[in-house]
């Protein structure tokens, strides 16, 4: 989508630090970073809400955990713990719609969240 910052890192239309990418998703570090870790996970494929994620995007929606795995790994918060955050629609916080998941870590994480 032309006017979607994310899809705009996609195409490296912007810069980003990316830290994955292969044929269906890219993970870059978050540039407002919330925790010593905060990387984002997203598909290459635009979809602008978790609500608009359908049946098909199944297997897309499982890799991008798999992705997050693999950087909580690198990353070495996986024994520690992590968090992984979708935010949805204006209440939430979303600001960048086209979906990503929020990998935080690297610090005690709090609930209920804010
Ligand atoms: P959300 O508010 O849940 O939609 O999350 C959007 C996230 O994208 C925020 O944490 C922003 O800091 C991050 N963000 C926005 N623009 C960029 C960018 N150009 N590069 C890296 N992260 C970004």
């Amino acid at each position: 989508m032309s006017n979607c910052i994310f899809c705009k890192i996609i195409d490296k239309k912007i810069p980003a630090r990316i830290i994955y990418e292969d044929e269906h998703a890219l993970a870059f570090e978050d540039v407002n970073p919330q925790a010593p870790v905060h990387a984002l996970v997203i598909p290459k494929k635009h979809i602008p809400t978790i609500m608009d994620i359908g049946e098909e995007d199944g297997s897309l929606i499982s890799h991008l955990i798999t992705v997050a795995n693999k950087i909580a790994k690198n990353k070495g918060i996986a024994e520690r713990g992590f968090r992984i955050v979708t935010n949805c629609n204006p209440e939430s916080g979303q600001t960048v719609y086209h979906i990503h998941l929020h990998i935080l870590g690297g610090r005690r994480m709090h609930w209920p969240p804010g």
